[in-house]
C-alpha cells in the first residue's frame, strides 16, 4: 500500500477500515544469503539499501525486543552535517543528502524538517575554533555561516546574552541541518524493507555467532538457529557484548546518554541550539515540548536510564543559557546505551572473521548517520569493499594509530 494525501482522504471518508499491517510478521526461515543482527536505525537502513541498491532479497533482520525499541527511538533527533574532519565530513554530508530525500524514497513521513542548527560560541579561542569548522564545511560542499551577538538576537532573543560566566560571542549555523522524528525512521525503513521482501523478525535475540574454520555460517537465535555466509552485527550500544560472541574485543564502551522532555508550549525555540560551554542541546518537537539533552553519564552501563549528577548539570546548562527554562516542566527523560569509541567516530569494517561484518561505535551521534550507516554498511556486506565515504572508519586505526580525533578529547570523553 502507498501513502498518500488521497488516501488518507478516502479512508477517512472510508472509516479507516483499509489500513492494512505496516510490515509482515513473518517466521524466521533456516537459512538465509544475509542477516542483520539489530532491528534499530542502522539495521533497518542496512537490510534496505541490500535490498534496494544491491539486489539481495533473502535477508533477516534480527531484533531482540521490538523494532524502534534501541536508541533509534530514545535520540534528541538532531541531524546535521558540521563535521570537521576529513573521513567524518564526507560521510555525514552524504548522510544529510540521502536525509532530504528519504521522505520520498520510502514514502513516509519522517518529519524531516531543516531548521537550522547554531552552536553557539563564548570565547575568541572558539570563534576561531568555528571559522575553521565553517570553512571546513563550505570546502566538504555543505552550508555552514557565522552569526554575530546581533543577528543572533534576533533569531534567538530568549538566549541571556550577557551571562558572567560565558557571555555569547557569536555562532556557526547550518541552515539545512535539523531534526526529524526518530522512531518515524525506523518505521519507515521497516515497511520500505519490508516491502522490498527483508523478514524483519521481531523478538528474536541473538545468543551466539557459529563460525567454522574462520568463516561465519549462522547464529544462534532464541528462536533457533539460523544459517548465513554473511551476517551484519548492527547493535548500537550492545556492540561489545553481541562482537563477543565471535570471541572479539570492540575498543567501545557502553554509556548510558539521557534526554529529557518538557510539557508541550506554543513555539518558542525555532531551531536547534547547542551551548558551546557547556554539553547542552535543545530543539522544540512539532508537538511543543521542548526537547533537550547533554552528556553521557561518565560511567560505563547497560542500564537505560541515567543518574541525577547528569540531570543537574544538564539543567545547569539549560537554565544558565536561557533561564526561560525554569518555568517549563519537565514531563519526562530516559536513557539509551552509547557505543562510545576512543576517538569519537565510528566503526564499519569487516572482522576476522569472514562474512562476518560490524557497524558500531556511533557514539551520541548516530541518529543522523542512519542513512548513510546503511548505505555504507550494506555496500560492504554486498561487496566485501568499503564504500569511499566511510573507508577510514576502520576497525583497525584503534592498533595502527590512525584515529579520527573529532571532539579532540583522545580517549577521555569527560574532557568534551
Ligand atoms: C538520549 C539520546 C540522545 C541522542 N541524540 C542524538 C541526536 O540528537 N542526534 C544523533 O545523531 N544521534 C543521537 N543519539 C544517538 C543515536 O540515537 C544512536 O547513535 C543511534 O540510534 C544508534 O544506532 P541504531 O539506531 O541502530 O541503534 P538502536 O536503535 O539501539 O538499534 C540497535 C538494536 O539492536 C538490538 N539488539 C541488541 N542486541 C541484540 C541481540 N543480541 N540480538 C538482536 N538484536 C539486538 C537492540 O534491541 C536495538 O533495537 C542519541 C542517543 C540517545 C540515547
Amino acid at each position: 500500500m502507498r501513502y498518500s494525501g488521497w488516501k488518507v482522504i478516502t479512508e477517512g471518508l472510508l472509516g479507516n477500515t483499509g489500513w492494512g499491517r505496516a510490515w509482515r510478521d513473518p517466521a524466521p526461515k533456516a537459512e538465509y544469503d544475509a542477516i542483520v543482527i539489530g532491528g534499530g536505525g542502522h539495521g533497518l537502513a542496512t537490510a534496505y539499501y541490500l535490498a534496494k541498491n544491491h539486489g539481495l532479497t533473502n535477508i533477516a533482520v534480527l531484533e531482540k525486543g521490538y523494532l524502534g525499541s534501541g536508541n533509534i527511538g530514545r535520540n534528541t533527533t538532531i541531524v546535521r552535517a558540521n563535521y570537521f574532519l576529513p573521513g567524518n565530513s564526507e560521510f555525514y554530508s552524504h548522510s544529510l543528502k540521502l536525509w532530504e530525500k528519504l521522505e520520498g524514497e520510502l514514502n513516509y513521513n519522517v518529519m524531516h524538517s531543516q531548521r537550522g542548527h547554531i552552536i553557539l560560541f563564548h570565547s575568541d579561542g572558539q570563534r576561531d575554533a568555528a571559522v575553521r569548522r565553517g570553512n571546513a564545511i563550505v570546502n566538504q560542499g555543505d552550508d555552514a555561516e557565522l552569526l554575530s551577538v546581533a543577528q543572533l538576537k534576533e533569531m534567538l532573543p530568549y538566549l541571556d546574552y550577557n551571562q558572567t560566566r560565558f557571555p555569547i560571542y557569536g555562532g556557526l549555523i547550518q541552515r539545512r541541518a535539523g531534526t526529524a522524528r526518530h522512531d518515524a525512521v525506523a518505521w519507515g525503513y521497516a515497511r520500505a524493507a519490508d516491502r522490498l521482501g527483508v523478514d524483519l523478525i521481531q523478538n528474536c535475540e541473538v545468543t551466539g555467532i557459529d563460525t567454522v574454520d574462520g568463516k561465519v555460517i549462522g547464529v544462534q537465535t532464541k528462536r533457533g538457529a539460523i544459517r548465513a555466509k554473511k551476517v551484519g552485527m548492527v547493535v548500537a550500544g550492545r556492540s561489545s557484548q553481541v562482537a563477543a560472541m565471535a570471541g572479539m574485543r570492540l575498543p567501545i564502551e557502553s554509556h548510558v546518554l539521557q534526554a529529557f522532555v518538557t510539557e508541550g508550549l506554543k513555539p518558542v525555540i525555532d531551531h536547534v541550539v547547542s551551548y558551546g560551554m557547556g554539553h547542552f542541546y535543545i530543539s522544540q518537537s512539532d508537538k511543543g515540548g521542548l526537547v533537550f539533552g547533554g552528556d553521557i553519564d561518565m560511567y560505563s552501563s547497560y542500564a537505560s536510564r541515567g543518574n541525577l549528577p547528569m540531570v543537574e548539570h544538564v539543567m545547569e546548562a539549560g537554565m544558565t543559557l536561557m533561564p526561560m527554562l525554569a518555568r517549563a516542566r519537565v514531563l519526562r527523560s530516559w536513557g539509551g546505551i552509547m557505543d562510545m569509541t576512543p576517538d569519537g567516530s565510528p566503526i564499519i569494517d569487516k572482522t576476522h572473521i569472514d562474512g562476518l561484518f560490524v557497524d558500531a561505535g556511533w557514539n551520541y551521534g548516530g541518529f543522523k548517520a542512519a542513512p548513510a550507516s546503511g548505505w555504507c554498511m550494506a555496500h560492504l556486506m554486498a561487496t566485501g569493499q568499503s564504500h569511499e565515504v566511510a573507508r577510514r572508519f576502520r576497525l583497525d586505526r584503534f592498533r595502527t594509530g590512525h584515529v579520527m580525533d573529532e571532539e579532540g578529547t583522545g580517549s577521555q570523553h569527560n574532557l568534551h
